[in-house]
């Protein structure tokens, strides 16, 4: 489903976020993204969504390589994107349901279905009774997984999480992981990147950054 073919990424001419990496990931497979800070994680995940190019190499989607895609050609790609950054933020002026309903509506659902389908979404990460509830009134976990539901509610055939786990205790960064690896059971693949080797599943394939470079065989 993805592959990386000898991609490097240099920003400015002297330093490298990404040296020659190359990986494949099949469709349905759940990756862990490993790696300290600026080893060039997000800058992996960025490509794969079309928002950082390549400096070199190809990366191919479902046999595209999106290195030279088409600018018209990238709400496509990113409508079977779930993407979960940890930078995005809830919108604070309406409930979770209705932060979650706003991508079906934005893609034209009705109001009946978009709601339908938030509320199964919100079910999925265990937060339905707090439909009503305002972001800021939840905790960091829980806003997080209101992101995930957000982020899943189109349906999306690939999930990217960047350090969605960033910022939470133990038990809210292990209830945010339930949430994607349950979206992974049902067939959806997910690629979630964390700086910190203790949040890694010891059962998940582990894909390890360091300064831009695949360390062992991936
Ligand atoms: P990580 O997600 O693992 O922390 P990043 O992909 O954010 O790593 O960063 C990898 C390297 O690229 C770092 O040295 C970082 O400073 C650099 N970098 C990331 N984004 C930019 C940017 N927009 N402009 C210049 N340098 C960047
Ligand atoms: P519904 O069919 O009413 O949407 P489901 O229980 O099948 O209810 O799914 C609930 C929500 O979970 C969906 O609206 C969707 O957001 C998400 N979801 C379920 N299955 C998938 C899947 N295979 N891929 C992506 N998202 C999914």
């Amino acid at each position: 489903m993805i592959e990386f073919r000898n991609v490097s990424k240099q920003y400015s001419t002297d330093t490298y976020a990404l040296h020659d990496v190359s990986f494949t990931v099949a469709k349905g497979e759940l990756v862990f993204l490993a790696g300290p800070s600026g080893a060039g994680k997000s800058t992996l995940l960025k490509m794969i969504a079309a928002i950082e190019r390549p400096s070199s190499g190809q990366v191919l989607i479902n046999g595209t390589d999106i290195s030279r895609i088409r600018p018209a050609a990238i709400p496509s790609l990113r409508r079977n994107l779930g993407l979960i950054f940890q930078q995005q933020r809830l919108l604070t002026d309406r409930s979770i349901l209705a932060n979650v309903m706003l991508p079906l509506l934005v893609a034209g659902a009705s109001h009946k279905e978009a709601e339908t389908r938030a509320r199964a979404a919100l079910e999925k990460v265990g937060l339905d009774e707090r439909a009503d509830a305002q972001p800021l009134s939840l905790s960091g976990g829980e806003q997080q997984r209101v992101s995930i539901a957000r982020a899943i509610v189109n349906r999306p055939q690939l999930i990217l999480a960047d350090e969605p786990t960033a910022n939470l205790d133990r038990a809210s960064a292990n209830r945010v992981l339930d949430a994607l690896k349950a979206f992974n059971s049902v067939g959806v693949t997910c690629i979630i990147s964390s700086h910190d080797e203790q949040m890694l599943d010891a059962a998940a394939r582990v894909i390890h950054l360091n300064h831009g470079q695949l360390e062992g065989a991936a």
